[in-house]
């Protein structure tokens, strides 16, 4: 996969993608990335890539000829149009389908804005996809950007040591994952539960079903809504509403 990433702080990535799992998944040849500072496009003397909104108000816009032009830019050297994101709060809701839908992409171009936000023709000319990180305002979209850079990249064959792991996770399987113990077997008097010492992998499978399934009822109803449940799933339910 190859990632632009059109920004005004390219140094703002560098502690995510220069460290860990992505500095790895990039020696491995997993994706590369490139920075584009859109300020590098404008076209006027004093390189500005913003200005003030028609009708007034308060706050500086983006100004489309810098990101039309760097967008235009990437799709002439690239094979096929990429699909070019957009971080804004307006956007669809991030999920860990949405991450799961971008990892089987080969182009990704990420669009991270400042200020009061985007002229609107950046949206309906440029864009494909358009993703919130949450309900809340931050200052520039490179911490959204960086985000979903790191759940897509994870998900894209041999970058997590164990492949097991990812399917695995909370939201894979449409539930939160079960908890986790490792060593000591008894630390200060709070012990590991049982069926994980057994080595009865039928036994631990379903202990782990069952605390997937309760930790998404307690914390996240919502996850369950219209959620096809097995026999044994709805009585678990079941003996928890109840309780
Ligand atoms: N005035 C805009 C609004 O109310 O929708 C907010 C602009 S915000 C101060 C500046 C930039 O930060 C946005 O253009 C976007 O790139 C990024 N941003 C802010 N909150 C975000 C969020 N929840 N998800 C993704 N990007 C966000």
């Amino acid at each position: 996969m190859h990632i632009d990433i059109l920004t005004l702080f390219p140094e703002m990535f560098d502690g995510v993608l220069q460290n860990s799992i992505m500095k790895r998944a990039q020696e491995q040849g997993a994706f590369s990335h490139q920075y584009v500072n859109f300020r590098d496009y404008t076209e006027n003397k004093h390189n500005k890539v913003d200005d003030y909104p028609y009708g007034g108000g308060a706050g500086l816009v983006l100004s489309p000829q810098p990101i039309f032009d760097s967008i235009q830019s990437i799709k002439d050297s690239a094979e096929k149009p990429p699909r070019v994101v957009l971080l804004c709060p307006q956007g669809e809701p991030y999920s860990q389908q949405k991450a799961e839908e971008l990892s089987e992409e080969d182009h990704l171009v990420f669009i991270c804005g400042h200020y009061e936000g985007y002229d609107e023709r950046i949206r309906q000319e440029l864009v494909t996809d358009e993703i919130s990180i949450g309900d809340y305002v931050l200052t520039g979209g490179e911490l959204g950007a960086m985000v979903v850079i790191d759940s897509v990249v994870r998900l894209l064959p041999g970058v997590l040591g164990n492949e097991q792991s990812a399917p695995m996770d909370s939201f894979s399987s449409g539930l939160l994952e079960h908890p986790h113990y490792t060593r000591p077997a008894d630390f200060r008097g709070h012990k590991v539960p049982d069926v994980l010492l057994s080595g009865n992998h039928a036994k631990i499978d379903e202990w782990r079903h069952y605390q997937s399934l309760k930790r998404t009822f307690e914390r996240r109803p919502d996850l369950l809504e219209g959620r096809e449940l097995s026999a044994k799933e709805q009585s678990w339910l079941d003996e928890w509403k109840n309780s």
